[in-house]
């Protein structure tokens, strides 16, 4: 884990001052870390009966996708408002920087289906909290939440107490 932990490149007070923004840019770069990373993630969830792996735009899409590909699972893309073209179901949420909203294709996921959430990093969890509230709106179910980064001490774990948690690397 120190390995991965050595890929992950802070930037101070981007996007706005304040922030540490974690860079995940250099650990996809590094072949070896991407996959370690990604079998990292899947791991605990390797007994569950999984149909599908969501992730979020854009970051999410990376380890998302490469989850689904070795699950040998679909992916499902959680996108910001008006890039999805059929119909849409929406939601709002706020987010350690400012607020935003994710939309997924109506017939993205149905009832039975047990879905693996996938981003790259955790901070208050409201944008993990409105995915799995969107694929909930659908009649999905959350299988569970993997993130590469976990920030400490913004709620994020807390607020998805309801489902099967999972994090490389915590700051
Ligand atoms: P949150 O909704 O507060 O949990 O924020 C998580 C989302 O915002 C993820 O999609 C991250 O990619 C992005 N994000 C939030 N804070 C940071 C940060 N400090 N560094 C990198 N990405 C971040």
């Amino acid at each position: 884990m120190d390995r991965l932990r050595n890929c992950i490149r802070n930037i101070p007070d981007f996007p706005k001052p304040g922030i540490q923004f974690k860079d995940i840019t250099p650990l996809v770069r590094d072949p070896a870390m991407l996959r370690l990373a990604v079998h990292q993630l899947i791991h605990p969830f390797l007994g569950e009966r999984l149909t599908a792996v969501a992730g979020m735009e854009a970051r999410g899409f990376i380890f998302g996708a490469l989850a689904a590909w070795e699950l040998g699972l679909g992916f499902v893309p959680l996108r910001k408002p008006g890039k999805l073209p059929y119909d849409v179901q929406a939601l709002s949420y706020d987010l350690e920087y400012g607020s935003a909203s994710l939309e997924v294709h109506v017939d993205a996921v149905n009832r039975g289906d047990r879905v693996l959430l996938v981003d790259d990093l955790i901070a208050t969890g409201g944008t993990a909290a409105a995915s799995c509230a969107l694929i909930e709106k659908l009649g999905a179910e959350v299988a569970g939440c993997a993130f590469v980064v976990e920030l400490d001490g913004l709620g994020g774990r807390a607020r998805l107490a309801r489902h099967a948690f999972h994090s490389l690397l915590r700051y």
